[in-house]
């Protein structure tokens, strides 16, 4: 069983994908970071992964990598669930050389599903998301050609009476996930499934944020220091979600007793909700941290 544990990555061409499929993804994400927001078509290879889990981000990463690299896989901001433990495993066996991590910190590459990182990203370091939907002017126009007219033009009238409607019938913008966001003052972009809480740190990053949808075949980009502006009215500004409990506290990390970060409720044996850090790897070096410096982290 050891020896079969220990197959020898040679099987495979550094990268799994091979060098031509490599160059025209790369092609493809030059175009992304020249033109921020704009949806690149290319030719998603098969992976040996399911659509839908992530073969988008999987063939971005793999386009990327190098045998000096860092890599870090999160799940819904943790690393240790199957989809996200896997994907490590698959780049540590097709690239030789390329050191896995779950420290934010340390990371060069970070693939991610439905998160961006509570640690603000540097810039050297690439964030690559996992997308299901890469148009947000799918929810209004069901025609491809259409749609790339509409974004062409920054004609995004439809979706603004979108969000009116949905202002209009619950008083505010009820969109939870994939909020539009508007890169660069000119095409407005679907972020993936990640929570509004996130949608600010795609504005004025010091990182790369490249998307790639592996079955709707697009990849795009926010490149550093990019205005995002996620679609919201004058008089109704966005706003991202409220962890304030019924006595008007903010809750906080039932662990690492944060006050600052997106927080996931975990429903108790006894019914009672806990809250906790989406982000494992924040949590944990915040519990390490001196209490002295937790507090004033908390309180700024
Ligand atoms: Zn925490």
């Amino acid at each position: 069983m050891r020896a079969r544990r220990r197959r020898k990555p040679a099987s495979y061409g550094f990268g799994f994908l091979d060098e031509n499929a490599k160059k025209e993804l790369r092609r493809a994400l030059l175009k992304a970071v020249a033109i921020p927001g704009h949806q690149v078509p290319y030719a998603s290879r098969e992976m040996p992964i399911a659509r839908g889990f992530g073969t988008g981000g999987l063939q971005v990463t793999l386009a990327l990598l190098g045998d000096d690299d860092t890599v870090k896989v999160i799940d819904q901001g943790s690393d240790v669930s199957v989809n996200a433990a896997n994907l490590r495993k698959f780049f540590a066996l097709v690239c030789p050389g390329v050191r896995e991590t779950t420290r934010t910190a340390d990371a060069t590459v970070i693939q991610t599903r439905h998160r961006i990182p509570e640690q603000r990203l540097r810039d050297d370091q690439i964030l690559v998301f996992q997308v299901p939907y890469p148009d947000a002017l799918v929810v209004v126009e069901p025609s491809a050609a259409k749609r790339r007219e509409m974004h062409g033009a920054a004609n995004y009238a439809r979706l603004w009476t979108k969000l009116y409607e949905d202002m209009v019938a619950f008083d505010e913008i009820t969109i939870s996930h994939r909020y539009p966001t508007r890169i660069a003052g000119h095409y407005v972009i679907d972020p993936s499934p990640i929570p509004r809480w996130d949608v600010p740190k795609l504005n004025m990053a010091d990182c790369l944020y490249l998307f790639g949808a592996g079955r709707e075949k697009r990849i795009y980009a926010v490149p550093p220091h990019t205005p995002a502006e996620p679609l919201s009215f004058s008089d109704v500004p966005f706003r991202v979600e409220d962890f304030t409990d019924e006595h008007g506290h903010r809750r906080a990390c039932a662990r690492c007793r944060a006050t600052d970060t997106f927080l996931d409720e975990l429903p108790g044996a006894d019914g009672v909700k806990t809250y906790q850090c989406s982000d494992i790897d924040h949590c944990t070096e915040t519990a390490k941290a001196e209490p002295c410096e937790r507090s004033s982290k908390s309180a700024a």
